[in-house]
């Protein structure tokens, strides 16, 4: 039996709990932290010493008196100051990366030309973008928790495996072995570095910096020249047998109707992808459509939020909009609470906001790593 390790994982388990709590109810003092996460005092005084020497945490200068009875306290708070999180997303035609803090506050965004889609140009071009971000956190002195990646495509969540990403042209690509190569030599270590579909990540960061899980089910629909959704569902990701759930753009929505990138006719996309937006009454159409799109997502997960993003959607609010109206006429007509419907809180940059979200996610969840890992043979 491996002592080591389990006791090691008991303790992530534990500091995630303390953190959750803070995340959930600021201004925490570490009694009632005790009281809440059912830890001992001294376990919980020697876990918050070690979040706040690691920058996790902040804890108020001077303590406050506490109401009636009792010494007063020092209230914690997560630190969004000092350590931050970095996003980077491969699109078909570009490179973004983000560093985001702890509160999920955009601090630098950077956007270039992807100079090159197959699989190690783009993994050194973002390697060296990363670089140039190490050296800037390092002259301010912040701390970096790690590094979440995502591009548009099937990621296999066990081997970090891209199955399939029709757009780059990549298929059973080891891209997380790769960047996690690239990112060694800048010292980021492996465990810190995840990768996800740009959709899921889009997902993950309306979630992790929204309303958490009063949001939960969550679903972020990302409307570009491909559809995709992404699906938080029990405060988890749901991303399907080969990572490949929430491909709603290949879902058909009329039988023999327009034909579709993919060979099929009448898939989603053809209807409300960017392609279908630049024909004549293009908008209006398309937000008919995603309307019915969002009615099928209500009727199979009775989300309470569905998130809309992606280009069109920040090109056109009236998108949005029109298939919010069209998803509410569907809920009324049969007696039912429509999910709220809105647009991506960081528009462009949620699938790279998304990415840096994941790292904290995982963080937070030590379990959820460790449970892609296991073999129970
Ligand atoms: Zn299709």
């Amino acid at each position: 039996m491996k002592t080591t390790g389990d006791l090691q994982l008991l303790k992530r388990i534990n500091r995630s709990v303390l953190l959750r709590l803070i995340r959930s109810q600021p201004d925490l003092s570490r009694a009632r932290l005790a009281t809440l996460s059912g830890l001992t005092k001294s376990t919980v005084s020697a876990l918050v010493r070690e979040l706040l020497d690691e920058h996790w945490l902040t804890e108020a200068e001077a303590p406050v008196a506490a109401q009636g009875m009792g010494r007063p306290s020092t209230p914690l708070n997560i630190d969004t100051q000092k350590r931050v999180l970095v996003g980077i997303e491969i699109a078909v035609d570009c490179l973004r990366l983000v560093c985001v803090s702890l509160g999920g506050v955009i601090l630098t965004q950077t956007e270039v030309a992807l100079e090159d889609r197959r699989p190690a140009n783009a993994c050194k071009q973002a390697g060296k973008l990363m670089r140039l971000l190490v050296k800037q956190l390092d002259a301010k002195q912040l701390v970096l928790s790690g590094v979440g990646v995502c591009l548009p495509g099937a990621v296999d969540d066990a081997t970090g495996i891209v199955r399939l990403a029709p757009n780059l042209g990549w298929r059973d690509v080891p891209f997380l072995d790769m960047v996690s190569a690239e990112f060694a030599k800048l010292d980021i270590p492996a465990v810190n570095i995840h990768l996800q579909n740009d959709g899921d990540t889009a997902a993950v960061g309306e979630y992790e910096f929204g309303g958490g899980t009063a949001d939960d089910p969550l679903i972020f629909v990302n409307c570009d020249v491909g559809v995709g959704a992404g699906i938080v569902l029990n405060d988890r990701l749901f991303t399907g047998f080969l990572g490949a759930a929430g491909e709603i753009g290949h879902a058909i929505l009329q039988v023999n109707g327009p034909l579709c990138s993919c060979g099929r006719r009448g898939c989603a996309e053809a209807f409300i992808g960017a392609r279908a937006l630049r024909q004549k009454q293009g908008v209006e159409k398309a937000g008919e459509y995603l309307g019915v799109m969002l009615q099928n997502l209500d009727a199979m997960f009775n989300p309470r939020v569905i998130v809309v993003g992606g280009r069109s959607a920040v090109d056109h609010p009236e998108l949005v909009e029109n298939a919010r109206k069209a998803q509410q006429t569907y809920a009324k007509t049969a007696g039912m609470q429509a999910p709220t419907v809105r647009a991506a809180r960081y528009g462009l940059q949620a699938a790279a906001v998304g990415a840096a979200a994941l790292v904290l996610h995982q963080f937070l969840r030590p379990l959820l790593k460790e449970s892609n890992h296991v073999s129970w043979n």
